[in-house]
């Protein structure tokens, strides 16, 4: 140990969740220890989402998880076992949960905070008065704002808002988004289910944060906010703020609250404020609780493409008819009219149709010169017949009408 100060890093935290006012059950889960925060948002019919969500919680919770690296192989192996498991539970089939986590991770020189996350729950980062969401939704219609292909007004709106384009258990393997931060003091971070995020601005939860309420009173408020507003889905807050102190390195031994992280940094585990359960009188929500739908992921990733493949099959076979149909008609029917100062007959129809051009039929030796004014004009035009006779039969009206003399006739 050498004189220098050294950096103890305090962290304070609370969480609350709740079910909300209209799902059944809570499929959201939590977990926090001094090292660890863990937000997870399940799916699946039946009880398939509160046993993903708390399966892969588990996992991680008790892996070894003290660098990034173990935490990676942690959620990488929360994913073997949720798919694992709905693998071989028919009534598990499909589950799957979202997964976020901030954790602290053992760097080679340092402590850090490691951000890891699979889905569309969120960690947000306030900070002086500012909101910041350090995550990236892995849903559908975040993809289509990340490429610019919808604004975040239309996005809040989206009948596919809740489309998740990658999950826990879903599949075999899973691409985990990673990010690495140096603790800050004053920071404070929040871990959300989206059941939050769909009912409550940024603004009002920056609101929320900056009143300088300690965790536990503030994820309570939210989630009570978030039923507030309709609390349509399960919701799920959780708080860290953090405090770094520099303190003397003969201090450091005396510290009772030194013994999760070795220097440089500590934490003391012993704030935590988990609330679990309801938050204000939702007495009336059994009502309200069957005839909603669960969320899936699989199924709506399913539907999704399916309805996307029949209506472009649908398209495909609708235009097909109509080529077919304008080729019959194009091809079937004949015109008269002018090429090269000749009068000719032409099969298909005046101006073609699509890439049906009209294709020359009958040439005449009637010129433009012994057509009368009226017939000319006519003709410049094209005139339509339905089938060969008649444009026969017009042609041979026509040199009825011819002007005398022109022609040798
Ligand atoms: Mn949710």
């Amino acid at each position: 140990m050498n004189s220098s100060p050294m950096r103890r890093l305090r962290l304070t935290w609370g969480g609350a969740t709740d079910q909300g006012r209209i799902r059944a059950n809570n499929q959201d889960a939590m977990y926090a220890d001094p090292g660890l925060f863990v937000v997870a948002d399940g799916m699946g019919g039946h009880q398939g989402g509160e046993v993903a969500a708390n399966l892969a919680v588990r996992t991680i919770a008790n892996a070894e998880r003290s660098d990034r690296e173990q935490l990676r192989e942690a959620i990488t192996e929360a994913n073997r076992v949720v798919h694992q498991t709905a693998l071989e539970e028919p009534e598990l089939h499909g589950m799957g949960t979202t997964l976020t986590t901030l954790a602290v991770s053992q760097e080679v020189d340092s402590h850090q905070f490691v951000i890891l996350n699979v889905g569309d729950s969120r960690v947000y980062r306030h900070r002086d008065g500012e909101l910041e969401q350090l995550t990236e939704d892995h849903s559908y219609v975040a993809e289509l704002v990340r490429r610019g292909e919808l604004d975040d007004q239309a996005a809040e709106v989206h009948p596919y808002r809740n489309m998740l384009t990658r999950a826990i258990g879903v599949h075999a393997e899973v691409e985990i988004d990673e990010w690495l931060l140096e603790p800050v003091a004053g920071d404070r971070f929040m871990l959300c289910s989206d059941g939050l995020t769909n009912e409550v601005a940024d603004l009002e939860i920056a609101e929320q944060l900056g009143l300088g309420q300690d965790p536990g009173t503030t994820a309570k408020a939210l989630v009570g906010l978030a039923n507030k507003r309709g609390g349509r889905d399960n919701s799920t807050v959780l708080i860290v703020d953090v405090q770094v102190e520099l303190i003397d390195s003969d201090e450091t031994n005396q510290s009772p609250e030194t013994e999760e992280f070795q220097d440089p940094i500590s934490s003391p585990p012993h704030e935590a404020n988990i609330s679990l359960g309801g938050l204000e009188d939702l007495s009336d929500r059994s009502e309200q609780t069957s005839n909603m739908k669960e969320r899936s992921w699989l199924y709506d990733r399913v539907h999704i493409k399916l309805g996307a493949v029949i209506i472009s099959l649908v398209l495909l076979l609708t235009s097909a008819a109509m080529v077919t149909t304008i080729g019959w008609y194009a091809r079937s029917s004949y015109h008269v009219g002018i090429v090269a100062n000749h009068v000719v007959i032409q099969k298909g129809v005046i101006g073609g149709l699509l890439w049906f051009e009209p294709t020359l039929e009958q040439w005449t030796d009637i010129q433009t010169t012994h057509l009368t004014e009226e017939d000319r004009q006519r003709l410049v035009d094209g005139e339509q017949m339905t089938d060969l006779d008649n444009a026969k039969t017009f042609v041979a009206n026509l040199r009825t009408r011819l002007v005398k003399g022109v022609d040798g006739s």
